[in-house]
């Protein structure tokens, strides 16, 4: 749908959330907590880094497509965030050799800001850190497949 846009261009959209995370939490601007992260993972200003991210995507590539892509790319983090959060901290017991989550927590994507409501599914919630590894990586081998098989058709096509 954008071939102007290379792989890891796309790849990295649907990570800038997580990134401005990381960094409104270096900065001291937001920090993990009853707050939730309304910077980087609220609703309201995920829509905003996606407009933002899409009006960049566009100009840089010349083509709205690419820019609608790379925008709903950015805002696909949030969709997925909210199906599968509040995640709650897994841990290793080496003596029962089993891994699992902490206590279920409450929902942690805010709407707006600070004091907002707070939304999420809460998937990890209810399925076990077993569970939530094989999903994340059925996912990830499952959009190779569809990257691989697009790619083969296409430089088959090409011939
Ligand atoms: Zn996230």
């Amino acid at each position: 749908m954008a071939p102007r846009v290379p792989l890891g261009i796309l790849l990295a959209a649907t990570w800038i959330l997580d990134a401005l995370a990381i960094v409104f939490g270096l900065a001291g601007i937001e920090k993990a907590g009853s707050a939730g992260l309304p910077w980087s993972h609220g609703l309201f200003m995920s829509v905003i880094w996606s407009v933002v991210a899409g009006l960049l995507a566009a100009r840089l590539y010349r083509d709205r497509r690419a820019g609608m892509v790379v925008g709903l790319l950015v805002f696909s983090h949030w969709v997925l965030d909210f199906v599968s959060h509040p995640i709650p901290f897994s841990s290793f017991s080496w003596r029962s050799w089993q891994w699992s989550y902490g206590h279920p927590l409450p929902s942690d994507l805010p709407l707006l800001f600070a004091g907002s409501p707070k939304v999420g599914l809460g998937l990890y919630n209810s399925i076990s850190a077993v569970e939530a590894t094989i999903l994340e990586f059925g996912l990830f081998i499952l959009g190779g497949a569809v990257y691989g098989t697009y790619v083969m058709k296409k430089k088959r096509a090409g011939r």
